[in-house]
């Protein structure tokens, strides 16, 4: 078991209290990290303050370097780092080595982003301009699914806009992080990026810390209200990333032995665990049987385990926590009589949080699995029958992250998208994220946008600059 430090003032870093890490897939201890509280987060804040002055007046160029530099440490040392992700984290190895080179290749594309200055009026009365300057301290807060992307995709564009932050990981979820700050820490200058743990309650300490200027957090709607009401004190900027329920919608067109495959992976990407996974697949009414027998069919072949061995499709659920909520939702589909094509049980196993590959057929709209995010490696296909029925079905929800349309008529796909209340939709594909295209939710999955140039925006405010022309000074 290793003991892995916090990165606080270019100083790796322990306070002698310490939090343990498990292993999902055996519930094993496999780390230890800091338990910080208001001192470190003090500390943190101040070296970040400190740097931020000189920070601010660096070049594009000098950023961008610095950022390369955080995207080579990563993709040098991804083979330790992807290892290590398994081991806390619980997805499989190739789905940790995605994540892991996803990150890198975040970084090293995000660091090429640019916010221009723009000309509002230049004529003979004046010259009006509009340049971004970084808004100051950030406070960055990211869950247990994705933990090393989400730190990067926080860490990276507050750099490249010219702030500086202090991050705090998930405790399921701080190893690989703290081991990249590691690697960092003498790549970034002292004091811009920092990196503390602890247990939730650091979460409302951050967001209400007089001396962080923003706020961007990765995590459920219910813990994204909180932090909305904490930094509203002294009127902090935030970015909000929730949860979501996207729907897929499959039209009659699509070629169900093609589609099969790709949906199952929409929904059993890191067993469910992801925000922009499908969590309610509507097939239309005429392909319905066929489909759904052959997405069963698929799942049969996909083996739940142990990420670290060879062959694992889908590993545990992150936390305890989790895994009896999604065991409850599953629960909750049996007490009401809903049909199982799969799945539906316990593993039987004993140790490590799996939950079988579990496939509901056709549980009604109102139905919890139906209605709630469930997170985890739970699918209810769902039957609909005319196309302004499944459009209909698919916006009742107070979530509005992404969604999908399978079909071979693009031209249809594209008109049904523009019709959901979601940030994000997918013709013919599912979770591709563009480091160049705004990803942000609707509704109560989101508050403002990450990525591209409208991502970076958020760590700045606008300025403008107006010179008089015809000035009788
Ligand atoms: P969570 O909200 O429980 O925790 C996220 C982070 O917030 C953790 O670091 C936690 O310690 C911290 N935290 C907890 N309470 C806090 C508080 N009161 N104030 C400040 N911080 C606090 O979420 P989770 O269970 O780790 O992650 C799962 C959720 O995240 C799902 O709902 C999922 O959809 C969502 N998610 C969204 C996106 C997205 O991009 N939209 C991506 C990944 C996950």
């Amino acid at each position: 078991m290793t003991d892995y430090k916090n990165l606080i003032d270019g100083e790796m870093v322990d306070n002698g209290e310490w939090l343990d890490v498990l292993n999902p897939a055996n519930e094993q201890v496999v780390g230890r990290v800091p338990a910080c509280g208001k001192d470190e987060l003090d500390r943190a804040v101040a070296a970040a303050r400190r740097a931020f002055k000189t920070w601010k007046k660096t070049s594009q160029e000098e950023r961008q370097q610095v950022v390369q530099g955080i995207a080579a440490a990563i993709k040098d040392n991804a083979d330790e780092l992807y290892r290590l992700l398994t081991t806390e984290q619980g997805k499989p190895h190739q789905q940790a080595q995605q994540e892991i080179y996803g990150a890198a290749g975040l970084a090293a594309a995000q660091s090429t982003l640019t916010l221009d200055d723009v000309i509002n009026q230049d004529d003979d009365t004046r010259l009006s301009r509009t340049r971004r300057v970084p808004v100051g301290v950030v406070g960055g807060i990211v869950p247990w699914n994705f933990p090393v992307m989400m730190a990067i995709q926080k860490i990276v564009p507050a750099l490249v806009a010219g702030c500086t932050i202090v991050l705090k990981p998930s405790p399921f979820t701080p190893l690989t992080t703290l081991r990249i700050a590691e690697l960092i820490k003498d790549i970034v200058p002292a004091g811009t990026v920092n990196i503390i743990t602890g247990e939730d309650h650091l979460g409302p300490m951050i967001t209400e810390h007089p001396d962080i200027d923003k706020i961007t957090f990765t995590g459920s709607t219910a813990t994204g209200k909180k932090i909305m009401e904490g930094a509203s004190g002294d009127l902090k900027r935030i970015t909000l990333e929730l949860g979501g329920n996207d729907a897929s919608i499959v039209l009659p067109d699509a070629d169900v032995e093609k589609v099969a495959e790709q949906l199952f992976w929409s929904s059993f990407s890191n067993a469910g665990q992801v925000c922009i996974a499908a969590k309610r697949v509507y097939i239309h009414k005429d392909i319905y049987d066929d489909l759904s027998k052959a997405i069963t069919e698929y799942a049969k072949t996909v083996v739940v385990g142990d990420g670290s061995q060879q062959g694992t499709g889908v590993g545990p659920i992150q936390n305890k926590k989790q895994y009896e909520r999604v065991l409850e939702l599953i629960q909750d589909a049996k007490d009401n009589g809903y049909k199982f094509l799969t799945g539906g049980d316990k593993d039987p196993s004993g140790t490590g949080y799996y939950v079988p590959i579990t496939i509901l057929d056709n549980p009604p709209e109102d139905a919890r699995i139906v209605a709630e995010e469930q997170f985890g490696p739970v699918m209810p296909l769902l039957k609909f029958d005319t196309i302004d029925e499944v459009i209909e079905r698919a916006n009742n929800s107070e979530y509005g992250l992404a969604g999908a349309v399978w079909t071979k008529d693009t031209d249809k796909g594209v008109e049904i998208a523009e019709q959901l209340e979601t940030g994000t939709v997918w013709i013919n594909e599912f979770m591709q994220l563009s480091p160049f295209a705004p990803f942000g939710g609707h509704k109560q999955s989101g508050f403002g946008a990450e990525y591209g140039v409208d991502g970076l925006k958020e760590f700045t405010y606008p300025q403008v600059i107006t010179v008089k022309r015809d000035a009788a000074v």
